[in-house]
């Protein structure tokens, strides 16, 4: 996953279209303090966008949050051009945006265009065929 990321920030930047890492991997203890610390500020609207401790594919370490490199708030990516361009070639080296606009739904989670996960090139490619498709879907889980 390391080599796929690092060909897609390169081929980023190439394109004038730099990407960083917001958050990636997170332990339990880590997961835990941050949906406290929302569930504290925002009570059960926190769950539109923090996961409870053992809920989060960030602690599979296959999924992580993109920023421009500017911003650190995942909203913002939404607006930048980078956002466009992660759904269009994220495929490409095996990432999927895991949480598609509309799916709520069936993922549980609002449209998040700056989380991707890793599935490898092969299930990416064929989950593109389907654009907005979820992973639950391509697995036939729901
Ligand atoms: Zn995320």
């Amino acid at each position: 996953m390391r080599a796929a990321l690092n060909q897609m920030f390169a081929d980023a930047k190439a394109a004038k279209m730099p990407l960083a890492v917001r958050s990636g991997y997170r332990s339990w203890a880590v997961q835990d303090a941050s949906f406290k610390r929302a569930y504290a500020k925002y009570g059960e609207g926190a769950r539109r966008y923090y996961a409870e401790a053992g809920h989060s594919e960030h602690q599979t370490g296959l999924s992580l949050d993109l920023s421009d490199g500017t911003s650190m708030q995942g909203y913002k990516f939404a607006a930048t051009k980078q956002a466009g361009w992660v759904a269009a070639n994220a495929a490409r080296y095996g990432f999927i945006i895991r949480y598609p606009e509309g799916k709520r739904h069936i993922t549980g989670v609002d449209h998040e265009p700056w989380h991707i996960r890793y599935v490898g090139v092969e299930v990416a490619a064929a989950m593109a065929k389907t654009p907005g498709i979820t992973l639950e879907e391509y697995l036939g889980l729901v």
